[in-house]
């Protein structure tokens, strides 16, 4: 399978909001795809775009060099590997070598589970998380954070970089999901972080633009302010300008600091303010913020700051 994995059949599995536009730029680029998602309109407008779709995950997998999985969560990821609820596991219906792709966001312990038991059934296994939300994966833009081996790093590349525009390798099984868990815990720690100091300094009566034409060329700088301003007005592209509509949304930071989370305590680091932008961000979400983005959590702060 090695030299024509690139080019050979891609079982793309998970057609959901970045899943969906993902495989339609593959197409678009000429691959062959053969999809599948137990939502029945997933398929419906996978199909519309020129996409292949079967009825099922082993149907697709049946025949192909790369199986791609755009999955919610690291045990969506296992139990289509091993198989649950009566249906065959995918590594046991594969062709021998098969490339297993997983981009989903998942526990980087559950993506060096599924590189073992994909390399013990006689398979390859990358992990490939992203960034770039569901506009990135529209436009092909999105960053890849890619943990496998040499080899396959060579093999997988052409295929990402027809779905994203920055491919980095960040190391062996697990490192894609590694370097996205550290980067999106200084994510959400950096949000409060800026969206206290905007808060704090209007109740000590200094203007946003002020606070952000001073912090934005100073030692404050970071992406949570230039670019995803949590107010209005500095940054007029941020979500702040569109009431939050996400953007990335509370959900999502969410469910990857509790990933962070998983991470601190599965090797022991103190990581004191992971722990904490874990909770601020359960509760966001758990309290109307799920789908609004990230940067809302500013009303929050200032709500609870009203005396
Ligand atoms: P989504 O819920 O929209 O899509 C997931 C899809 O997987 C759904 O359509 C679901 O029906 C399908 N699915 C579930 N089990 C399946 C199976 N066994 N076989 C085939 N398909 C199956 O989620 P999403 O927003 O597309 O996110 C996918 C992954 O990407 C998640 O891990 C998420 O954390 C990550 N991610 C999302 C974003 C974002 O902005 N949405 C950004 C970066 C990373």
């Amino acid at each position: 399978m090695s030299e024509n994995a690139a080019s050979g059949t891609i079982a793309f599995l998970g057609l959901g909001h970045m899943g969906g536009p993902m495989a339609v730029n593959l197409v678009k680029a000429g691959h062959q795809v053969v999809a599948y998602d137990p939502v029945p309109a997933a398929l419906e407008v996978a199909r519309e775009h020129g996409i292949a779709t079967v009825d099922s995950a082993p149907e697709a997998v049946a025949g192909a060099s790369v199986v791609l999985t755009m999955l919610p969560s690291g045990k969506h990821v296992l139990d289509a590997y091993r198989g649950a609820d009566g249906a065959p596991g995918l590594l046991s219906v594969a062709a021998p070598d098969t490339l297993f792709l997983d981009c989903s966001t998942i526990n980087v312990d559950e993506a060096r589970e599924a590189a073992a038991i994909a390399l013990e059934a006689g398979h390859r296994s990358v992990d490939a998380p992203v960034s770039g939300g569901v506009m990135g994966a529209e436009a092909g833009t999105l960053t890849f954070m890619v943990g496998a081996l040499p080899e396959d790093f060579e093999t997988v590349k052409p295929i990402l970089e027809l779905m994203g525009r920055r491919i980095v390798h960040c190391g062996d099984h697990g490192a894609g999901q590694a370097a996205k868990v550290c980067n999106n815990m200084i994510l959400g720690v950096s949000m409060i972080a800026v969206s206290e100091a905007f808060v704090l300094g209007e109740k000590l009566g200094l203007t946003h633009q002020a606070l952000f034409d001073v912090a934005s060329n100073a030692s404050g700088q970071c992406w949570a302010l230039t670019t995803n301003c949590p107010v209005p007005g500095p940054v007029p592209t941020s979500p702040a300008n569109r009431d939050y509509q996400p953007g990335f949304a509370g959900a999502l930071m969410a469910k990857d600091l509790r990933l962070a989370v998983n991470a601190l305590e599965s090797t022991g680091v103190d990581g004191q303010m992971g722990h904490l932008a874990s909770q601020i961000y359960d509760a966001f979400a758990a309290e109307g913020g799920a789908g609004r983005d990230f940067s809302g959590i500013i009303t929050d702060i200032r709500d609870k700051s009203a005396k």
